[in-house]
């Protein structure tokens, strides 16, 4: 390492000032896949969100839209795989982190592998259809030609009571829970 690069490094620790708040990146860019959730939310869709980002930028974000556009498929990874390889103009996601607020089910994880989406960062693990770990790992299994860098858990408990949050008020009012 030469005394350039080893100054340069230095100056990149964090500032004094985020060890008192010290809300990490992975927790940053989930607070905007939880904003896209609230989104979802609104529109009484069960409450899932996701945001892709390459170079600190979102390239693409998507909510769960499966109401709306009455499809089975629009889940909130998809639709945010969509518009960054619409953004990009390009399949490959070289660089990309996806965050999403709950553990992506097989569809999604199969197309994040397909897609060869680097890294992966959810929130709420999911016991009834979780991908990534739960019920299966197809983003890390080795019989396939991709393996994604998985963290899970970031920002779970949040993410978790947005959607426990949700079904409460679903079963309260009458509609049993769109589950
Ligand atoms: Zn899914």
């Amino acid at each position: 390492m030469t005394g350039r690069t080893a100054l340069r490094l230095r100056l990149r620790l964090p500032a004094p000032w985020s060890y008192i708040n010290p809300m990490t990146e992975d927790e940053r860019w989930m607070e905007s896949a939880l904003r896209e959730a609230e989104q979802a939310k609104k529109r009484k869709e069960v409450p899932v969100g996701a945001v892709i980002v390459h170079g600190g930028k979102i390239i693409g974000r998507g909510y769960n839209q499966i109401e709306l556009l009455q499809d089975p498929t629009a889940h909130a990874e998809m639709i945010a795989i969509t518009a960054a390889a619409a953004g990009l103009g390009s399949r490959r996601f070289d660089g990309c982190t996806l965050y999403v607020t709950l553990e992506p089910c097989a569809m999604c994880a199969g197309a994040i592998v397909l897609a060869r989406i680097p890294r992966l960062v959810f929130g709420a693990s999911d016991p009834k259809a979780g991908a990534c770990g739960t019920l299966f790992n197809i983003v890390q299994d080795a019989r396939l030609n991709h393996r994604v860098e998985l963290a899970g858990g970031i920002s779970g408990d949040q993410c978790g009571a947005l959607l426990s949050e949700f079904f409460a008020s679903m079963r309260q009012s009458g509609n049993g829970g769109k589950d």
